[in-house]
């Protein structure tokens, strides 16, 4: 089978985590700081907190900002559930965006309608790995004095406007799943640039108690106090060691990716695979490459007959059962994201595919669709 998705695994990636096996420190230690700086710095951002993944991130992020019950924070519907999750992690209700039909992102004008006088933040989700507009975000944010956070989860190494993701938004996102750009095995980290923002998602991450072991053992003290209630969200050494080694190689990685795609486009020029929109003057990291097909669930099976390992990204969040319970959401919500929904295709996508991969991948699709 042909994964939509997988990790690149290197001898150095293997070596670097070995070391921090033999090292002084498993967890909370130097090569946590030092992947920490390494993403923040990449990205444009003043400072990165590591977390054990990526729904954490976001969680952490919700608490930093201060949104709690009676908020509102609106999020597209096309994302994976943890985008809305969090909102309900810290008491506060997800609001429900349409998206853009033909990038799947969350348009500006569906934000302003939906702005209440209960809305705090704004989640805005690079679907695919495709940078929203952040500009405009922006400056919606600003008016209306909101928080703008994004979930980047799909698009480290996309730019917008000559900046990287980590450096759009208030508080940026990333997870370091396997099937994600870079891989910690689990793993997930907030960037940012304001430093009261940095010392709560800090505390947060650590139970909420105002310093760090490695800080009380370099300070020979044991004491500490626990100011909030906060969360065990921490990372590891050994996950951050493999981290900086994959960062390494995400240059690399983001090159082959956009290759891919590159070929994919122009093998479905004129079939009837229907590639996503992609906006002109951004760089797509292409996490996902998604198209649209009339008949997606026959093309889904024929992928899968084919030992093509296709997938569906997503169901639209508000059509989950718990949203419906919950929330009373349910079909006629967000139309867009529903019509997307019935023929949207993820198709093999990561940098260990071969060429020959992507020539089978791209033959039995288009040969599954009628073309
Ligand atoms: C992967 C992902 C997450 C969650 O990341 P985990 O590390 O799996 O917790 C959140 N949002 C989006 C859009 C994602 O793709």
């Amino acid at each position: 089978m042909i994964p939509y998705g997988r990790q690149s695994i290197s001898e150095d990636d293997v070596t670097a985590v070995c070391e921090a096996l033999r090292s002084d420190w498993l967890t909370t230690g130097p090569r946590v700081e030092a992947f920490e700086r390494a993403v923040a710095g990449y990205c444009g951002a003043d400072f990165g907190v590591a977390v054990s993944n990526g729904t954490a991130g976001l969680h952490c992020a919700m608490h930093a900002l201060g949104i709690g019950p009676g908020d509102e924070v609106i999020v597209p519907a096309m994302t994976f559930a943890a985008t809305a999750n969090c909102v309900r992690y810290v008491g506060a209700t997800p609001v429900f965006a349409d998206v853009d039909p033909g990038t799947l992102l969350l348009p500006p004008s569906e934000v302003e309608r939906l702005i209440s006088p209960r809305t705090r933040a704004v989640i805005a989700v690079d679907y695919a790995g495709q940078p929203c507009d952040y500009d405009a975000l922006r400056r919606i944010c600003v008016a209306h004095k909101l928080f703008l956070v994004a979930d980047a989860c799909h698009s480290i190494g996309a730019e917008a406007a000559g900046r990287r993701t980590g450096a759009l938004a208030d508080l940026t996102v990333f997870s370091f799943h396997p099937v994600k750009h870079i891989t910690t095995g689990e793993g997930g980290m907030v960037v940012g640039a304001d430093p009261k923002l940095e010392h709560r998602l800090r505390r947060f991450r650590n139970h909420g108690i105002d310093s760090e072991f490695r800080q009380r053992s370099e300070q020979n003290t044991w004491r500490y106090e626990m100011i909030e209630l906060g969360m065990n969200y921490r990372i590891t050494d050994i996950q951050c060691a493999l981290g900086a080694s994959q960062l390494t190689r995400l240059p690399h990685f983001l090159e082959r990716r956009r290759d891919i795609a590159a070929r994919y486009d122009q093998a479905f020029a004129g079939s009837p695979v229907r590639p996503l929109a992609t906006v002109p003057g951004v760089r797509h990291a292409y996490h996902l490459y998604v198209v649209r097909v009339a008949d997606r669930d026959h093309v889904f099976s024929a992928l899968r007959a084919a030992g093509i390992g296709a997938n569906v990204h997503y169901i639209p969040v508000h059509l989950h059962p718990y949203y419906r319970r919950t929330q009373n959401t349910g079909p006629g919500l967000c139309p867009n994201a529903e019509s997307a929904y019935a023929e949207i295709l993820s198709l093999p996508l990561h940098p260990g595919l071969s060429d020959g991969d992507v020539q089978t991948v791209i033959r039995e699709t288009v040969r599954a669709a009628g073309g």
